[in-house]
């Protein structure tokens, strides 16, 4: 089993006597592992996907949000581990702080790792599929990393059929 990222980056990008965000720890659950879609009015909008693994969540910036459409191929940029506590966080980042803009949740739910590695394994192979079952996003999504120079490059697509 891989070892999860600390929240090292996480928290050194931020300022908690400013942001309203959570500061968090790694957490092992007992309950289904979740994800979380946040709508992020920062600079760019962008929406961020993030998946329970290890105690933490792995994110990914998805410029134009997630889609349900098999033929739309998202990017997902690879961005820092976030607290789990950060899967309920809603609200106003203020100018001057990293991420500066308001932050909603525009989906969440449970998911079913749909590979047979564990799901931390998919994630250092960069090969995820995954079934979300969320209000908007339902059935099986694939998350690869890109073979591209940008390393943090990832697709986010909606499979064809649900696994
Ligand atoms: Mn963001």
């Amino acid at each position: 089993m891989s070892k999860a990222k600390d929240l090292q980056e996480y928290i050194h990008k931020r300022r908690f006597n400013e942001t309203p965000e959570p500061i968090g720890k790694q957490i092992k659950s007992n309950h289904d592992p979740i994800f979380v879609v946040q709508e992020h009015h920062a600079s760019h909008l962008h929406w961020d996907f993030r998946l329970e693994i290890e105690g933490v969540l792995r994110s990914w910036a998805i410029p134009k949000g997630p889609s349900t459409d098999p033929a739309d191929r998202r990017l997902a940029v690879l961005t820092e581990d976030h607290p789990m506590e950060y899967a309920t966080f809603q609200g106003t980042i203020p100018v001057g702080n990293y991420g500066a803009g308001t932050v909603k949740i525009w989906d969440s739910g449970t998911y079913k790792n749909m590979k047979p590695d564990p799901i931390d394994k998919c994630f250092d192979n960069g090969d995820i599929i995954v079934n979300l079952l969320g209000k908007k996003l339902k059935g099986s999504f694939a998350l690869i990393k890109t073979k591209l120079n940008t390393k943090n490059s990832w697709i986010f697509l909606k499979m064809k059929n649900d696994l």
